[in-house]
């Protein structure tokens, strides 16, 4: 399947002959108007690639690539006006991958948005272990499984998200607000009692013996902490 690149920018005409050239590029391609809908269409269609712009309505470019980045190592493409120098070292220190100052032209943003994709996947290759122990069970972070001596245990999707946040953070302890802005959307308006469902639904899939959790601790009136053995 082709990769999916976020094209963020509030130019229409700019927009659409972005999202032209990547389809005609190879890349499928989805697009917002504003940082709002940036972080909608990122959460909705989880993305490979991010191209944004730093100037936005809604919520700017800087604050977008602030929360994606928080929430998901998504190479993040920043399009930034022509020699704002100060913008460029902002989006590199926010965890952009790279920047492309406009005007630019379209062969040297696909140059820069394949180098991007080269780069990660050679980190991929080095970075985190294919297959994550926990003791009681086998994490399979890339694809989205947990095993349990060779098998898969079977949990929703945003359990397995859940677990993924967690294991990121592992040995800190986050709070409910934290994991409901960060696993389920930062506007969701939902009640940090769908946070404990989850977490005792993971602990049901990880824990050797669920009522007594090693892995996944409560801090009482704070939030949980993944513990590694
Ligand atoms: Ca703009």
């Amino acid at each position: 399947m082709a990769r999916l690149i976020l094209v963020v920018e509030d130019e229409p005409t700019l927009r659409e002959t972005l999202s032209e050239a990547l389809e005609a590029d190879g890349f499928r391609v989805t697009a917002a108007a504003d940082g709002r809908a940036a972080l909608d269409r990122f959460r909705s269609d989880r993305p490979d690639l991010v191209l944004l712009d730093l100037m936005l309505p809604e919520i700017s470019g800087i604050d977008v690539c602030r929360i994606i980045r928080a929430e998901s190592p998504v190479p993040i493409i920043m399009l930034t006006a022509r020699g704002s120098e100060v913008d460029k070292v902002v989006g590199l220190e926010l965890g952009a991958d790279d920047y492309v100052t406009k005007p630019f032209s379209l062969r040297e943003l696909s140059a820069r948005i394949r180098a991007v994709f080269r780069r990660g996947e050679q980190a991929a290759a080095t970075a985190m272990p294919p297959m994550l122990d926990l003791g009681t069970v086998q994490v399979d972070l890339a694809g989205h499984r947990i095993l349990r001596d060779g098998a898969e245990v079977p949990v929703k999707p945003k359990v397995f998200e859940l677990l993924a946040f967690l294991v990121r953070h592992q040995g800190q302890v986050v709070t409910r607000d934290q994991i409901l802005e960060l696993v389920w959307g930062y506007d969701y308006a939902g009640e940090t009692r769908t946070v404990d469902v989850h977490v005792h639904w993971l602990r049901a899939a990880i824990e050797s013996d669920p009522a007594r959790p090693l892995l996944i601790q409560t801090i009482r009136g704070v939030g949980y902490v993944l513990r590694r053995p």
